[in-house]
This record gives structure tokens, sequence and C-alpha cells, in this order.
């Protein structure tokens, strides 16, 4: 049985982009007969707050996207919260140790931050690692640890990395792209890359669809899968949505959370039809409720084009009762 979930980080309130993200692979679930999971990604728990995973469960069941197993259904297979779950990612770390395949990092915070908590693809990070501290002595490693509390990091291997995206197809990276990555930080806080890979792998996720700025992040979780020994999922990746400046949809761009669309009166069948719209499931603008979508459903109808969304597009939606 097919496998798949949402993770939404709750740092932020929903937007109409990550509610694509929601639609589109709940539909993939319910069109596959599928399992939906709801997975809170709060790792990083100084920037996630509860009141924000309450109001993300809100927005989801207001648009009418359930989920089968997450906060709220049985605690079998959870816990659903990555704040709960360290004893997985401690357990995986030491896996990986005994493998080899971990080192400590002393190098300083500058270049840690590109590495911190939130999972920005590849691209957002700057230049790679460069493997400082990957080959260090016994005697220099003993030096800097009497001065700093060293990070994790993960030894990515020599081979391209290979995968078939769902709806943007034959992904290749070349052999070291990235460079190795942190999978704890110094302040003991896992890494995204680390927590999800596990996660998805303990969960039995046979599925990941999410947004299309984590593409370059999935050649490293294929390596921690390797490395672990987990079969990895099927990988889809969906356009953003973007701002008129063309940067992802964020708080800049006005206020596009979906408690305020509703706040004003737009209907829920407007947005996942408006979201099914610009992710090209239908072919003009009507309102619709999720369920209509479920059968014919396909990742091939799924639109590659990123969508830039104009004032214009927002007041189509926000005018349509
Ligand atoms: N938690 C991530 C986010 O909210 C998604 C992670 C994933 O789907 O792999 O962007």
């Amino acid at each position: 049985m097919k496998r798949g979930r949402f993770a939404p980080t709750p740092s932020g309130d929903m937007h109409l982009g990550n509610a694509k993200i929601a639609l589109l692979s709940w539909l993939q679930m319910r069109a596959a007969g599928g399992v939906f999971i709801l997975r809170i990604e709060d790792i990083d728990i100084q920037r996630s707050k509860p009141e924000i995973t309450e109001r993300i469960l809100e927005d989801l069941r207001w648009l009418g996207l359930d989920w089968d197993e997450g906060p709220g259904t049985d605690p079998a297979g959870g816990p659903y919260w990555q704040s709960q779950r360290g004893s997985y990612y401690e357990e995986a770390l030491r896996k990986l140790q005994e493998a080899g395949r971990l080192y400590p990092c002393y190098c300083s915070r500058a270049e840690l931050l590109a590495v911190a908590g939130a999972p920005h693809g590849l691209s957002s990070e700057g230049a790679p690692y460069p493997g400082t501290c990957r080959s260090l002595s016994l005697e220099e490693r003993q030096e800097r640890e009497a001065r700093k509390t060293p990070s994790l990091r993960f030894a990515i291997g020599n081979e391209p990395v290979r995968f078939l995206d769902g709806i943007f197809g034959p992904q290749s990276f070349p052999p070291g792209s990235g460079g190795d990555f942190v999978v704890r930080r110094a302040d003991g806080m896992y890494s995204y890359q680390l927590a999800v890979t596990v996660d998805d792998a303990l969960m039995g996720i046979t599925d990941v669809l999410r947004g299309g700025d984590l593409l370059d992040s999935t050649p490293r979780q294929l390596e921690l899968y390797a490395a672990l020994g987990y079969t990895p999922p099927a990988f889809a990746h969906a356009p953003l949505l973007l701002g008129e400046d063309g940067r992802r949809l964020a708080k800049r761009h006005g206020d596009l959370g979906l408690a305020s669309l509703r706040a004003a009166g737009t209907r829920p069948e407007a947005v996942i039809g408006w979201l099914a719209y610009i992710s090209g499931l239908i072919d003009r603008f009507e309102p619709i409720a999720a369920t209509e979508l479920i059968s014919g459903f396909s990742l091939d109808h799924v639109s590659r084009e990123p969508f830039i969304l104009k004032p214009a597009h927002l007041q189509q939606l926000l005018t349509c009762h």
C-alpha cells in the first residue's frame, strides 16, 4: 500500500504555496487508495510554535484534506512531531558513526549558518562545504575539541546521484555536489536532512511529494538512505508559487495566509479550484471540492512551470464566492 505525507514546519502559517503541496500530496495518496500521513516538522523548537501547528491543522481541515495518521489519530505509528522523535535520530547517528560516515566539524558559526534547521535546497546554501575537518589528525581534533563543541557531518560518497523525479523527470547530481553536510549541529539540534530521512523511512513512506525548493536536497537524503540501509521512496517535486519578484512566496508578498483568505469570505472550494487550476489539474478556474479531483489525478498532469502570483490572481480568488 502506498504511503505519502505532508510535513509542514510550524514556524509560519500556511499560505497558498504550502496548500498547493498539501493538496497534491493528498491527491496522490487518495487517487492511489493509499495512506496519507501528517507529520509536524518542529525539530527547530525555537522557531516552531504550537499555536501555528493548531492553525495548520485547522487550515487542512477547512480545505477538506484529511489525514489517516498524524495529530489526533492513533499514535501507534508516531510520534508525529519531530520534537518527540529524538531517540530515532540518535539511533540513526549511531549507525552512521559505526559505518564510519560521520566526523566532527569545528568550523565557525558563520559556515554552519548555511545548514541551519530551515530545510532549504542546496542552492540557497552557497558554496559547498570544502571538507576542512574531514581528515584532521587525532592531535588536530583534540586541540580543536578543547576550544569548541563540534557539529557532526556526514561524509558523502563519490558517486553521482541519480533519481527519477515524478514531476521533473530524470535527475543527475555530480559526485560530491553540495559537500559533506551537517547531521547534528553543535548545539545538539538534528538537521532537517537527517530527521526527514529517518522519519520517512520509519513511517514507511513510499512516495514523497514536496516543494521544488527541496529537489537538490534529495541526493543528500538518498545518500543517507543508502548509508542507513533503508529503501528510498519515490520522489516528486512540485514547482513553487513565486511572488511577482520571482522569489518564493513569503510574508513580504502580502498576507496570503489561508486564515486571511477565509476571513475575507473565500470558500475552501475556491482555494482548491484555484490551486488545481494553477497546478494544471483543471483547465479553468472554478470552485471545486478536493474529493472531486481524486479520480483521474496523475502526476503526469502536474505542471512543471513555477507560477508567478500576481495581485490580479488574488483578486480572482477573493471575489469568488
Ligand atoms: N518541513 C518541510 C517544509 O515545511 C518539508 C520537508 C519535506 O517535505 O521533505 O518545507
